[in-house]
């Protein structure tokens, strides 16, 4: 008999009968012989929903009481679906997050797991339920409420999982896999049979947004068996694991793109050194995160220096550099915030020369042009013009043949 965690994204509960769907298919899994906990999400759209509300309220409202407010939308699923499975004569009980006592950091908004009591889920399993856990929500040592960040039923659903030992973690959602890169930009994008964690870990942090980074990063270290699956069709779904033998390894397997960035610009630095802590210092206090950073090579004793950050954070960011400008006698200080970044992911990548230069050589010939460049071991990302994001995904798409499976 295994024990199988499965959650369920916003669209997979997002109506009576979606739940009534997921309720269903929860009840033939267990007529298979599986013990079951299921964590849910809200029903799509309902995050978004309390969002838009705490900000009509407050501009930048109070971080304990925005989750109180957002983590109410998984209460309500919980308690729908644990009522669906009963009327069908499948015993079920719901737990939001601080019940069945997921305890966090203290970061609203974004909290960590810090760990899970697991001994009323294992009581209730043993006595023959299902267990309904809600997403996206803890609780932390002085018993606030807190939540993990966007998408973060996800992480909920791979730390129960390891908290259980569960022989898989499932994430049903509303595609059937994880692909070469979103379906929704490129409608040749290819299922992923298998991913490995390192890889699904640089598509998630680089903006691939099926699997919350955290997750990901959960699942490897506590190395549990994680598969994507759809939830309206039946199908193999893609498996995230550990690099094996047999798997055979494309250069290239997939690409993210992240449109959540804004380009600042810094010209006219005086070339010395602690510059560059000068102008990230002020920055990192304002509590932005920095991403790609570029400093020129200086002429004329003075350089130009460029960095990217998230976009809610551009208005601040740009702020914070005019003072340091000013400070500094830099030349000028400018910015976009209609910019992407698009990376190439792919373990192969070590031990392939020329996937830079057939990358810029793909963006080249449809005149895209590159603003910046950051590489590492397993990816290499470009910063361009936020309306060359679908052409430029497309095209390197074609330019690597993600379409088509990889010769063995
Ligand atoms: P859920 O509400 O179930 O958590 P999400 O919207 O968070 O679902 O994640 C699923 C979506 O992720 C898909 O609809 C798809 O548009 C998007 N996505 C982005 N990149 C990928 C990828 N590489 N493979 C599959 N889906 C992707
Ligand atoms: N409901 C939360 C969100 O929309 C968490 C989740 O769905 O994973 O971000
Ligand atoms: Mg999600």
């Amino acid at each position: 008999m295994a024990l199988i965690v499965q959650k369920y994204g916003g669209t997979s509960v997002g109506s009576i009968e979606r739940i009534e769907q997921v309720a269903a298919k929860a009840i033939a899994a267990r007529a298979a012989g599986d013990d079951l906990v299921l964590v849910v999400s809200a029903m799509s759209g309902e995050t978004n929903r309390l969002v838009k509300l705490a900000h009509a309220v407050a501009s930048d409202p109070d971080p304990r009481e925005f989750d109180v407010l957002v983590s109410t939308g998984e209460q309500v699923t919980i308690a729908l679906l644990s009522m669906a499975l009963n009327r069908r004569g499948c015993p079920a009980r719901s737990y939001t997050g601080s019940q069945v006592h997921i305890l966090t950091d203290n970061a609203h908004t974004k909290a960590r797991i810090l760990g899970i009591d697991e001994a009323r889920v294992r009581g209730d399993l043993e006595e023959g339920r299902v267990v309904v856990i809600a997403g996206f929500q803890g609780v932390d040592e002085q018993g606030n409420i807190t939540t993990l960040g966007r998408g973060g039923s996800d992480t909920t659903a791979v730390a129960m999982a390891a908290a259980l030992k569960a022989d898989e973690c499932q994430i049903y959602t509303d595609v059937d896999g994880v692909y070469t890169t979103d379906p929704r930009v490129e409608p040749d994008a290819r299922r992923l049979d298998r991913i490995t964690f390192e890889e699904m870990l640089e598509m998630a942090s680089l903006g691939s947004k099926v699997l919350q980074i955290r997750a990901v990063e959960f699942a490897g270290k506590y190395n549990v068996p994680l598969r994507v699956l759809s939830s309206f069709e039946d199908g193999p779904g893609t498996l995230i694991s550990y690099e094996d033998e047999e798997m055979e390894q494309p250069v290239i397997s997939g690409i993210a793109f992240n449109r959540d960035e804004a380009q600042l610009l810094m010209r006219g630095v005086p070339d010395r050194p602690g510059v560059a802590y000068h102008i990230l210092g002020p920055v990192g206090k304002a509590n932005i995160e920095v991403d790609m950073i570029v400093q020129n090579v200086g002429a004329d004793g003075t350089t130009d220096f460029t960095f990217t950050v998230h976009r809610n954070d551009y208005q601040k960011a740009l702020e914070v550099l005019e003072a340091t400008a000013r400070e500094l006698g830099a030349r000028e200080v400018s910015g976009d915030n209609k910019i992407v970044k698009i990376s190439l992911v792919g373990v192969g990548m070590r031990s392939h020369a020329g996937i830079a230069s057939t990358m810029f050589e793909a963006l080249a010939n449809e005149a895209i042009n590159i603003r910046m460049i950051s590489t590492s071991e397993i990816k290499i990302s470009v910063v361009v013009d936020e309306k060359y994001l679908e052409l430029g995904v497309r095209s390197l798409h074609a330019a690597f043949q993600l379409d088509q499976a990889p010769v063995a």
